[in-house]
């Protein structure tokens, strides 16, 4: 409870009174992310500074007070939601810090940077920051940090953990603390840093970041390769892999994903068609001019109808902006969307597509596939509508049954959205008991108190099901 003492405390450690937030309708504006559910805060802190955060955790850790770090909010997993109240602390507004060392190859970031901005900056001195979630131009890499974001150049490059050299944080007792350094090597004691890129918030505070840049990539060639069948699409992605070719990017899109984007906002896509990969080569452009032919026939060999290579960027920019129109465009026909991001490995991905296609009959849902396919990361979208009670018991099976197929073909629960609130009746299953257990205790030793986004990625009561909808 925020008593008005507290609020008093508060308005000491921070700089400035304009950045605490208690009106209704900021509570309100605060209670959502890119999931499902929505909670009010009690209060909304906008700290851009480490004391300041250090300030405000060693009240709430004194107080027993929930505390909820939040970026941009667009969380699939319902990261930032203050299921318990207390306190959010909105990032957004501290992005004063974006330093690039072209002679480190580094970039310093403060919590709030946009994520493309770092990539912008870091294009200027010919080098790249890899890891391009489709949200890139919306979320802060504190976000990306906390949930190990992925995207599409994933495939090649790996996610943002790779890139991730030390950060600043402030423990959930208060204390700041760094781990790593400015070093690609280093190898003094436990490895905190790669322990809280993905803690999704629960372990701490992220408040500074040292990332590694690359040398960017001279060209890249984009072509769009089309299917009549989506088994085949997933053996094609087998196929090129096993080619001797690595391309940056390889998404797929399924024809409800194909037909919604062109309802929307049309961009030429053929939609008589089951599937499209969208790949992505770069290197130097006599190499990736050789390596589309190649990767073309050997989509060609394994059923694809045809494989058209981009002829200029104009056309690339086209490609991939129907790539990130999809998520906006899928929602037009029903109001409530459940992204999943189950993950198998990438021999299992035709077998994941059968599995879709039987679920989505089984439970007459809108289910509508896209995602990073070129590393086994689909994304399975149920559309509908969260007022229609009797579909969302459907829909609460079908997520079920979704997870169950992706363990089943040894695959995981996430690879890239994290758990937050809607995976964690499910962490048993992946982890087993043991596995769980163990999780759960270093949890315990870093947030004793468990004031740090409580109600994340750990089942709350045993046996915990998904509900989406209450009687
Ligand atoms: C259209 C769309 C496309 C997307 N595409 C991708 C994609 O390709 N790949 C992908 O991985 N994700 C994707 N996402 C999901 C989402 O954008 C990512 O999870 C992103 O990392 C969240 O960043 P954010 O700034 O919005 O963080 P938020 O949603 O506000 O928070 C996410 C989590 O980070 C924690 N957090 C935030 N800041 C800090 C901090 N400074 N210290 C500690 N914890 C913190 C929060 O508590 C929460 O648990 C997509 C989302 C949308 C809406």
């Amino acid at each position: 409870m925020i008593t008005e003492q507290i609020v008093e405390r508060l308005k000491s450690i921070m700089g400035s009174e304009k950045r605490i937030l208690l009106e209704k309708a900021d509570l309100v504006s605060y209670s959502y992310d890119g999931s499902f559910g929505a909670y009010n805060p009690e209060i909304i802190l906008q700290p851009v500074s480490t004391e300041e955060v250090a300030g405000i955790v060693k009240l709430a850790n004194d107080m027993k007070i929930p505390v909820y770090p939040r970026g941009r909010g667009t969380s699939l997993s319902g990261g930032p939601l203050p299921v318990h109240g207390g306190m959010v602390l909105d990032f957004s507004r501290w992005t004063q810090k974006l330093i690039i060392d072209p002679e480190d190859t580094v970039a310093i970031v403060s919590p709030g940077v946009i994520t493309a901005d770092i990539d912008r900056e870091a294009q200027r001195h010919g080098l790249l920051y890899p890891p391009d979630p489709s949200s890139s131009h919306v979320s802060t890499i504190g976000g990306n940090l906390a949930e190990n974001a992925g995207g599409p150049r994933g495939l090649k490059y790996g996610v943002t953990k790779d890139y991730v050299l030390g950060l600043e944080i402030v423990t959930p007792e208060g204390d700041i603390i760094r781990t790593g350094g400015r070093t690609v090597k280093n190898v003094t004691g436990y490895d905190l840093t790669k322990l809280i890129v993905g803690s999704e918030g629960t372990l701490g505070i992220i408040t500074e970041a040292t990332l590694q840049l690359i040398p960017r990539p001279q060209a890249t060639q984009t072509m769009m390769v089309i299917f009549d069948d989506i088994i085949d699409a997933g053996k094609a992605i087998s196929a090129v892999l096993t080619s001797g070719i690595l391309p940056s990017k390889m998404e797929i899109m399924d024809q409800a994903s194909i037909q919604a984007v062109e309802e929307f906002q049309p961009i030429g896509l053929p939609i008589d068609v089951d599937a499209i990969i969208l790949i992505e080569l770069d290197g130097h452009p006599i190499a990736i001019r050789d390596e589309s032919e190649q990767v073309k026939q050997v989509c060609l060999e394994v059923g694809a109808r045809e494989a058209i290579i981009a002829r200029d960027e104009e056309s690339a920019e086209n490609l991939w902006k129907a790539r990130k129109l999809v998520s906006p465009a899928i929602v037009r026909k029903k109001p409530t969307k459940i992204s999943e991001d189950a993950t198998i490995p990438r021999s299992k991905i035709p077998e994941m597509f059968r599995r879709l296609q039987e679920i989505k009959a089984k439970y007459e849902i809108d289910l509508v596939v896209f995602g990073h396919a070129g590393d086994g990361n689909l994304h399975p979208n149920i559309i509908t509508d969260k007022q229609d009670k009797e579909e969302m018991k459907r829909v609460e099976k079908a997520v079920e049954e979704i997870f169950t197929a992706a363990i089943e073909l040894g695959g995981t629960l996430s690879g890239e959205h994290g758990i937050g609130t809607m995976k964690a009746p499910f962490m048993e299953m992946e982890l087993g008991e043991a596995g769980l257990e163990m999780m759960i205790r270093m949890k315990k030793a870093w947030d004793p108190n468990n004031i740090m986004n409580p109600g994340k990625i750990f089942p709350e009561t045993k046996g915990q099901r998904l509900v989406l909808v209450h009687d």
